[in-house]
């Protein structure tokens, strides 16, 4: 499959891509890495007349530390260099051990933390070549009027498959975006809409440029659980992030856990601050959490295996997750 005609734009600076974005409204779509964008052009999801090339904005570069304030990551920060930092491993562990788990080797030293989060949701229906989606008669998501996962429906379910999202989530990250009025800044717990063909607070003239890790959350212990097909190389089918604080009395402080690859966004299990605050972290605690998690969990015949093995996952993993974190030291 080839890719469809294209001009490639490479601004030099934010300002300049703004400019673009603004400019070509519409007609205009950012690639990072490319490592999603490129094969979903081969499929015809995508066919903008302009791409714009962001990898030459030094600013967008860089993991920093700000005593007191936290860590920045830029947008174009490698998930190879997230893996390799010894500084990330040891401050947001949870974020490490997602970031690692993300497609294969080659991919991670191409994709970014930025293409990363603003990844497009998944579907069988949808990903898929374009004669393949023309023998359905299409889907809501592109160029359709039905969707074959929830016949009757008019949202789309398209399942947000990517990994890091969910640990960012637990470590209550913002992310900057850069548009004509300048930064602005907002949780990532914001970002997401929960809708599969809509499914970030992204307006076209608009792009990510930064991560912030608060302070706060640094140190936390974390683990990361996923469930998918081909171990070396694919999309979270489930995925668990898990990020906890102990006190000094061995009880848990602080928790958080997300799931991700079974909504269409990376979603807070919020009971679970809740069942796991002041408790040893036990099996019996664990368990519960796990059925917490289950019960935000929606998965839908979006993607491989069944919803209902899927949704069973993410209580095990869950659970696996906490008690893998809580055991960390
Ligand atoms: C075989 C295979 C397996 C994969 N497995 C996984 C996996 O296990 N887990 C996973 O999470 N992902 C997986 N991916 C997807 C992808 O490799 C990663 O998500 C990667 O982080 C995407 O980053 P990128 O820089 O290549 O994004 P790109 O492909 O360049 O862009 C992805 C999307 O983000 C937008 N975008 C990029 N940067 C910005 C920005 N700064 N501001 C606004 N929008 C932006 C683009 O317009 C595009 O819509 C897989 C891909 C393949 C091909
Ligand atoms: S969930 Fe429905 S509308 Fe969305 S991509 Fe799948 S089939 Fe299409």
């Amino acid at each position: 499959m080839s890719l469809p005609p294209f001009k490639l734009l490479r601004p030099r600076s934010i300002e300049d891509a703004v400019g673009y974005l603004a400019k070509h409204s519409g007609d205009i779509q950012i690639v990072a890495g490319g490592t999603d964008l490129l094969p979903s052009m081969k499929q015809r999801l995508f066919a903008p007349k302009y791409l714009l090339d962001i990898r030459g904005i030094e600013e967008l570069q860089g993991i920093r530390s700000i005593p007191g304030h936290g860590t920045e990551i830029g947008a174009l920060v490698t998930l190879t260099t997230i893996e390799d930092s010894e500084f990330i491993r040891r401050r947001y562990a949870v974020l490490h051990e997602a970031v690692a788990t993300i497609a294969s080797p080659i991919l991670r030293n191409m994709g970014t933390i930025g293409g990363n989060i603003c990844l497009d949701t998944r579907c069988l229906w949808y990903n898929q070549s374009l004669t393949w989606r023309k023998s359905c008669g299409f889907c809501i998501k592109k160029d359709g009027d039905l969707c074959h996962v929830a016949p009757g429906g008019k949202k789309c379910w398209a399942a947000f498959s990517a990994d890091s999202p969910a640990a960012l989530l637990c470590l209550d990250a913002e992310i900057e975006i850069a548009g004509p009025a300048g930064l602005r800044r907002i949780p990532v717990a914001e970002f997401y809409t929960n809708v599969g063909d809509a499914r970030m607070k992204l307006e076209s003239n608009e792009m990510l440029t930064r991560v912030l890790l608060p302070e706060r959350t640094a140190g936390y212990r974390g683990a990361y659980r996923k469930l998918r097909l081909r171990g070396s190389i694919d999309y979270p089918l489930a995925g668990v992030a898990a990020a906890l604080k102990k006190n000094a009395q061995g009880l848990i402080e602080d928790a958080r856990v997300a799931i991700t690859g079974v909504n269409p966004a990376p979603l807070l299990v919020h009971e679970a601050r809740h069942a796991l605050a002041g408790k040893q972290c036990n099996e019996l605690a664990a368990a519960v959490v796990g059925e917490l998690a289950a019960r935000v969990a929606k998965p839908l015949t979006t993607s491989a295996l069944t919803p209902e093995y899927r949704r069973e996952m993410i209580r095990v993993y869950a659970k696996r997750a906490v008690l893998s974190a809580a055991q960390m030291q």
